[in-house]
């Protein structure tokens, strides 16, 4: 079975050809294209940020819980043994040991904070839904792949919010009036991968700046997904392939219309 990608899905469904040139090795061009491309690194490093941050708040949250209650059972200790024994000494050092281990806890806690407050605003500027971030794609980040489809992928990134496992996709450039259909197409590859990966997945969600889709998970939209797979694959065989739209706009925003020979511009 050929291997696919989810992004190559994505460019099928925008138009066959554009997808088939870029199998031949056309290369997208473009300001938007570029732009598209620089600004996706920069997200990519905003999310890693944001990963790190939660992961050192969670480390530190455990450290300041184990510490505090450490140096309480100590003092008590030490009181115990001061009010039971008479033994200023040992008193006196159960004390300190927990005294210590109470400044530690403070450290801590203001790790805590700064990767909270560092955390919170990086959120901010990516506009990131609530969720506990499970995935972030980049470079060296191996892709999602699916046996049973031949699918591979990597999403932006997932999340993970009350019990199943989100996929978001970040679209950078021109904002559309609405969800473009081969964008939906792309995250319902992404939510087939990331439900073989790590389990239920219900949405998947679409971003264009701020504006924010949710996509629901269908079988409906399943089956187109395995509907192109399956003519991509004929593709490979019959070596043919055609713009499939009459839309002069399509051809004005396609990134390989240079060196396409179908263009309508
Ligand atoms: S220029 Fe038009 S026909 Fe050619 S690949 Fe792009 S969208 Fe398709």
């Amino acid at each position: 079975m050929e291997i696919i990608s989810a992004s190559e899905v994505e460019k099928y469904t925008y138009c066959p050809l554009s997808w088939w040139l870029s199998r031949k090795g056309v290369k997208g061009k473009g300001k938007e294209f570029k732009e598209g491309i620089g600004r996706h690194h920069e997200i990519e490093k905003n999310i890693e940020t944001i990963k790190k941050e939660e992961e050192k708040l969670f480390s530190s949250e455990f450290m300041i819980a184990v510490l505090s209650t450490a140096a309480t059972i100590l003092s008590l200790v030490g009181v115990g043994i001061y009010l039971s024994q008479q033994k200023e000494f040992e008193s006196a050092v159960t004390m300190i040991v927990s005294a210590i281990w109470l400044v530690s806890a403070a450290v801590f806690m203001v790790v805590a904070l700064k990767s909270t407050q560092l955390a919170r605003s990086t959120r901010d500027i990516v506009n990131l839904p609530d969720g506990t971030i499970e995935y972030v794609s980049g470079e060296g980040v191996e892709d999602l792949s699916s046996k049973k489809t031949g699918l591979i992928g990597k999403p932006d990134y997932v999340i993970h919010v009350h019990g199943s496992f989100v996929p978001i996709e970040i679209k950078t450039g021109r904002v559309p009036r609405g969800p473009l259909f081969s964008h939906i197409i792309q995250l319902t590859a992404y939510c087939v991968l990331v439900e073989e990966k790590y389990g239920k997945v219900e949405y998947g969600m679409l971003m264009y700046g701020n504006q924010i889709y949710r996509i629901r998970l269908t079988d409906e939209l399943k089956t187109t997904l395995f509907k192109k797979l399956d003519k991509m694959r004929e593709a490979f065989k019959t070596d043919i392939v055609h713009r499939n739209h009459n839309r002069p706009g399509k051809c004005r925003h396609c990134s390989r219309r240079n060196a396409c020979p179908e263009s309508l511009v």
